[in-house]
């Protein structure tokens, strides 16, 4: 039975219109170590609206992150079940089918260099909108959620494993040969954990594609504390680009390319930026008329705000494009993805044509 309009409609409000308060000049603190580079100096970022942990930002790499980190009891509110949406139906239609249409263009790009039948492991697979068109394509699909209700819906050639954290998922070694984290691993608790869970169940030479915002972004530094991507308080780590491909190497991958393009993520970012800047604005109001949750029609606004909202977006798309051209160019993507090789194992390779390069010094 859907939920009544009244309780979507609350929902979808706490969901991404938060207060994020930009915290200024504050004065550095002492932190607790940085899972990256172990730096203690930090200096506090953002405020967020009930949530009494700041979002420090390190001295020595620029990883954002909540200090303390937030305790899993104050994690699991934050995903009620119409976070993940109704199947088929996560926003409007129109934005949905703009959504599967670019979405195909990127399936290319994740299959492209497997061999066919090869097995691909989704990380947070949702309701499984890659699996089903890498099944299309005669892979070997998987993916792992946190429950069943965040995967209703998704393709049932898909093979999907219920564990709250990677590890428990219980993959055998080397089992993959291709794993993705779309827009995840900023969600997680522990990210050098799960990459290094993730690197136990590639295959050597298995491919990882990780996908995040991208902190340190011509984007990010723009909108400051209306980044439409720092997703508040979701987002536990804030990821400059070089500090995700330090921790992909000291986890023993070897970083191969990045990526800074994105139709679906990146001009959109721009759009509900600047419209975060306007104070008058509800926060991430564009996003959330365009993202139906409830069967409502999902717009917790007035119609003029409706009007003025999609005159706004639909202004802004000309220079939210060339934005995004210009920051592909400079290679500052608001959200990028980056691809990683499992290094082959340090014992000889067998496999006389094995044309592996010398394996990434191994992690401390
Ligand atoms: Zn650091």
């Amino acid at each position: 039975m859907p939920p009544s309009p009244r309780s979507a409609v609350a929902s979808e409000g706490d969901l991404y219109a938060r207060a994020v308060e930009g915290l200024g000049f504050a004065a550095e603190m002492e932190a607790s170590p940085c899972p990256i580079c172990r730096e203690t100096r930090a200096r506090p970022r953002f405020a967020v609206e009930g949530i009494a942990s700041p979002v420090i930002v390190c001295r020595g790499c620029g990883l954002g992150r909540f200090e303390p980190m937030l305790r899993a009891e104050e994690i699991r509110p934050l995903y009620p079940d119409d976070y993940y949406g109704e199947p088929g139906v996560k926003f409007q239609p129109f934005v949905e089918w703009m959504v599967r249409a670019v979405g195909a263009r990127h399936i290319g790009f994740l299959s492209r260099g497997l061999d066919p039948g090869a097995r691909v492991l989704d990380v947070g697979c949702g309701r499984g909108v890659i699996l089903g068109p890498l099944a299309d394509r005669g892979f070997e699909v998987h993916g792992v959620e946190v429950s069943s209700e965040a995967s209703r819906g998704a393709d049932a050639r898909a093979e999907i494993r219920f564990a709250a954290d990677l590890a428990d998922a219980a993959y055998p070694d080397a089992h993959f040969d291709e794993v993705v984290i779309w827009h995840v691993l900023e969600h997680l608790p522990d990210p050098r954990r799960t990459l290094e869970e993730i690197r136990r169940i590639l295959k050597p030479r298995g491919r990882l594609i990780v996908a995040v915002p991208n902190f340190s972004s011509a984007q990010a530094r723009w909108s400051g504390a209306a980044w439409f991507h720092l997703d508040l308080p979701r987002h536990l780590y804030q990821f400059p680009l070089d500090a995700l491909r330090r921790l992909l190497e000291e986890v023993g991958f070897e970083v191969s390319t990045d990526h800074h393009f994105s139709l679906r993520q990146n001009p959109f970012g721009w759009i509900q930026s600047a419209l975060n800047r306007i104070p008058a604005l509800p926060r991430n109001g564009l996003y959330t008329m365009l993202h139906r949750r409830g069967r409502d029609g999902g717009a917790p606004h007035t119609a003029t705000r409706r009007a003025l909202l999609w005159a706004l977006g639909v202004l802004l798309a000309p220079i939210a494009l060339l934005a995004t051209v210009l920051e592909t160019a400079a290679r500052s993507g608001a959200t990028v993805h980056v691809v990683a090789l499992r290094p082959s194992d340090p014992a000889p390779s067998s496999d006389p044509s094995d044309r592996s390069t010398t394996p990434a010094s191994s992690p401390a």
